[in-house]
Order: structure tokens, then sequence, then C-alpha cells
């Protein structure tokens, strides 16, 4: 994905600060937050603040480069898959991740039959305690 490319065919200004949180949010496995992201940047991006972290993010929801989660903690996570996929959220450490081997096609169709409705989308998270903290409860 030319991030810098997107940007200028869809208007908006190319700036380091914005080439470096896509980076950081494309590197990152646990769908992170504006704040994480943020701290994440900060050492080497001394200048940046998490209104930019913010302000960047929705940019990219609106030329479609990243998806805002909402995961039941009240946060939004962002997520550079777009494609439809369910997440799996530990309730204990807060990350988020993504949920192989279900069927998020099914579950849609599931929906529709089940109502009036056309779906034209989901959002499914599940909630559990990820296995490293699973591992440190059991000590
Ligand atoms: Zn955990
Ligand atoms: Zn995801």
């Amino acid at each position: 994905m030319d991030i810098a490319r997107v940007l200028r065919s869809e208007g908006f200004k190319v700036t380091p600060q914005r080439i470096a949180i896509y980076d950081a949010l494309r590197s990152a496995h646990n769908h992170p937050t504006a704040e994480m992201i943020y701290h994440t940047l900060r050492p080497a991006h001394p200048s940046m603040s998490l209104a930019t972290v913010y302000k960047t993010m929705e940019i990219f929801e609106k030329i479609g480069l990243v998806k805002v989660l909402e995961v039941g903690d009240e946060r939004a996570h962002y997520d550079w898959d777009t494609d439809t996929h369910s997440h799996v959220r530990c309730i204990r450490c807060n990350k988020v991740e993504d949920l192989m081997g279900v069927d998020s096609k099914a579950i849609s169709e599931i929906a529709e039959q089940g109502s009036d409705y056309h779906i034209t989308g989901q959002q499914i998270t599940f909630e559990g305690i990820c296995p490293e903290c699973a591992k440190k409860e059991s000590h």
C-alpha cells in the first residue's frame, strides 16, 4: 500500500507524521488505540501530539485506509485490515487480535435471514483471557 500516493490522490498532504502513524498501525498486531500509537511514536517524533494522531486517523478512516473498531472498552481501536473479520479482546490486558476461523460471511447471512435487513457490515468482538494473561494468573 503506497500510503503517500493514496493521501495525495485524495487531496491530503503527505507529511512524515502521517506516514509514521500509518506505519506504526501497520506494524502493530494489537489493533492499537490513538494513545497507544502516540506513545509508540513519541520518542522518535517528539513534536507529535495526541491530537495529530486522532486527526490523522480521522483522515485515514475517511479515505478507507483504516477501520475503526468498537470493541467494548469505550475506546476506538484502529485496524488497517478493512476486510470484514472478527476480533477477540483480552479483558485483562485489553489487547485486540484478529480471530481466525470465524466465518464472518456466514454470520452476516444468518443475520440477514433472521431479519428484514439487508446486512451491509458487522463488528463482532469476542471477549476472553489471552494465553499470556491466563499463564500469569495460574502462577
Ligand atoms: Zn491479556
Ligand atoms: Zn483486525
